[in-house]
């Protein structure tokens, strides 16, 4: 199959030929067709699988279907992340996939300055590439209201709890609507991660490659 198969919007097939994207990898054609429905996903997968692009086109496609303002200090979709490489990885995804579409995107990590974090968090986003520590720190802070999210992602969720941001994630999720998209990626399916599964996916489709 080719991505023209896979139902998105033309803006995103446009920037996936200008990428010289044309076929999807077996994550990508088994998550984007689930995650365009709305389900939610389990999907166990190594980097360098395409994962990445697995969550991000389906996300950018069902924002760009129910165009609303970006919520001030807050939020549409948020993506937890491990490490600060990740967040900007994955947050230059959303930007290259999504350059025919008009949608904000920023990225929370600790280790710098949160000034301008906070500054554009203010103005308001449609999505959040985040590190759990200082994500949790600038809710804490009432700095970020997560309360209009509709979708989170957490990526590398193995290698975050190893981290120790078990915590730090369970807080977050207390903040978000319990009515939300939710996907999870993880290499590894340990006890911790099955845990972490049923308390945050709701009836999920899995998908392993
Ligand atoms: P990831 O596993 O998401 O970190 O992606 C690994 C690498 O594969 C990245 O450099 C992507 O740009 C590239 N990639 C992902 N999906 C595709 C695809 N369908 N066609 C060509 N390259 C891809």
């Amino acid at each position: 199959i080719t991505f023209d198969d896979l139902a998105l919007a033309p803006t995103l097939l446009r920037a996936l030929d200008e990428e010289g994207y044309v076929r999807p990898t077996p994550i990508q054609a088994q998550s984007i067709p689930l995650l365009l429905e709305g389900r939610d996903l389990l999907g166990m997968a190594q980097t360098g699988t395409g994962k990445t692009a697995s969550f991000v086109l389906p996300l950018l496609h069902r924002l760009a279907e129910t165009l609303r303002p970006a919520p001030k200090g807050g939020a549409r979709v948020l993506v937890l992340a491990p490490t600060r490489e990740l967040v900007s990885q994955i947050a230059d995804g959303f930007e290259s996939f999504g350059r025919h579409l008009d949608f904000r995107v920023t990225t929370i990590f600790g280790g710098v300055s949160q000034f301008h974090q906070v500054n554009v968090l203010k103005e308001g986003v449609d999505i959040i590439v985040a590190a759990p520590g200082r994500l949790l720190d600038l809710i804490e802070q009432g700095l970020c209201d997560l309360s209009q999210l509709e979708a989170l992602v957490l990526d590398e969720a193995d290698q975050m709890l190893d981290m120790g941001f078990a915590k730090p994630i369970e807080r977050i999720v207390a903040s978000l609507p319990q009515d939300r998209h939710t996907v999870l990626f993880s290499a590894t399916m340990p006890k911790s991660i099955a845990a972490l599964v049923d308390s945050l996916l709701s009836d999920p489709a899995k998908v392993e490659i």
